[in-house]
């Protein structure tokens, strides 16, 4: 029998970590440890952007005739990752409010000053089209570079009609000339921009009548996000925005609990949205409410860090109470400048108490779930997206150990070598 022909075969594995969780659902945190690892000396052959089959070199060699290989050398392959919750779309960068930061100013005190998401609203809206397409192709390719081959990506550095759906409009054509998934996401809501600081109403009218409806026409977003705060939405407003996301087709996803306790989990939970985010300032009880329901936690563990907060999002309690849960970064130029999913991974472990395959899982097949990708992102079987991730480290546990480096050898996107030795192949 002749070998049939494939794309790509990627030999020389230390080993493949799958994490598939299979037909039956979603693992819970208890089953994580059992996913299965596949030796070293394990192939994948890619065609047509899927994964055809994983297995023994020498079987795979004869099985398959490859247009190119890729040598893994030695090194551990995990699937793609899938980043849940990012802020892309933004240009420039807010260094100097850091230093601020570091110099004990508060989040009032830098907004004061002219900083916080006010400050990349006006970058925004003064940049071209051109000038905001290539940041975010920009952004898109450093997240690439530490490994992540899908996401999830808000708008909500516009906060004008126009300039919400301009950003999920360039979004949508970056990620396509890349060959990139990403999930847009209409984050309208995420503060009452200055113009309407004294008629929140006028701007939340706005969002309902015209940039939800326009968001979910076309497909332009397929969730819609509010930042459930004091200095931003309350509950009231923010359940008005999400229903009628809801009703407009759209899924839900909430910035919720992240500085107070407002009930942002709660009502997440009570509308089905598919996650609520942050957590750091979750009551016990409504953790257990969360962890109760299909709605998952979504853990970003880089933010208290970067913003010197002390707390936390009890994720362990979340865990071993049975919630679903992701990792990913909250890339964004204010509360979390790392693109990287390993050194969010890092955190979830050092901070949170995550495993590193609960982490592992959490930036792979279950924030894919969250997406609704589940079998397809953030899994590596036949017939899943050929998305893989060779890092350089010789077993799962260095990932996250290392920290402050880029642990991604080689990135496999759609089944094209999209990252070499580290540098981009595109
Ligand atoms: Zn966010």
């Amino acid at each position: 029998m002749f070998p049939a022909p494939c794309d790509l075969l990627l030999t020389g594995a230390g080993a493949v970590l799958t994490q598939d969780p299979g037909p039956g659902g979603l693992p819970r945190a208890a089953e994580i440890p059992k996913l299965s690892e596949l030796p070293a000396g394990t192939a994948v052959a890619v065609a047509e952007g899927r994964i055809q089959a994983l297995g023994p070199e020498e079987e795979l060699a004869r099985r398959w005739a490859p247009r190119r290989r890729l040598d893994a050398r030695g090194g551990f392959v995990v699937p793609g990752f899938v980043d849940a919750h990012t802020h892309p779309v933004f240009c420039g960068d807010r260094s100097e409010e850091f230093e601020w930061r570091c110099q004990g100013l508060d989040y009032l005190e830098i907004a004061r000053r002219g900083g916080g998401i006010l400050a990349s609203v006006e970058r925004l809206r003064r940049a071209s089209d051109e000038e905001l397409h290539g940041e975010v192709r920009r952004h898109l390719l450093r997240m690439l570079r530490h490994g992540t081959t899908s996401c999830e990506a808000k708008s909500g550095y516009g906060l004008t009609v126009r300039d919400e759906l301009r950003s999920l409009r360039i979004l949508r054509a970056a990620a396509a000339e890349l060959g990139m998934e990403v999930s847009p996401t209409f984050l309208g809501a995420h503060l009452v921009p200055a113009e309407h600081r004294d008629h929140p109403d006028r701007y939340l009218d706005l969002l309902c009548e015209e940039g939800l409806p326009a968001a979910a026409e076309d497909g332009l977003a397929r969730s819609a996000d509010v930042f459930l705060e004091e200095h931003a939405f309350d509950l009231g407003r923010g359940r008005r925005y999400l229903e009628r996301a809801r009703e407009l087709g759209l899924r839900l996803r909430v910035h919720a609990e992240q500085f107070a306790p407002l009930g942002g989990a709660r009502l997440a939970v009570e509308l089905g949205a598919d996650c609520a985010d942050h957590l750091e300032a979750l009551s016990e009880e409504d953790a257990g409410l969360l962890a109760a329901s299909p709605t998952f936690a979504g853990l970003l563990p880089a933010v208290p860090h970067f913003l010197r907060q002390e707390a936390d999002a009890p994720a362990r309690l979340l865990l071993d109470a049975g919630a679903r849960w992701f990792v990913a970064t909250d890339f964004n130029p204010g509360s979390c400048y790392t693109p990287s999913l390993p050194e969010a991974i890092h955190f979830a472990r050092l901070r949170l108490g995550l495993s590193v395959r609960e982490a592992l899982a959490g930036a792979t097949c279950l924030a894919a779930a969250s997406l609704g990708w589940e079998g397809r992102k953030g899994v590596l079987r036949p017939g899943a997206d050929a998305d893989l991730v060779v890092l350089d480290l010789p077993r799962v546990e260095g990932l996250g150990y290392a920290f402050g480096e880029n642990p991604v050898r080689h990135v496999v996107l759609g089944g094209r070598v999209a990252v070499e030795d580290g540098c981009l192949a595109l």
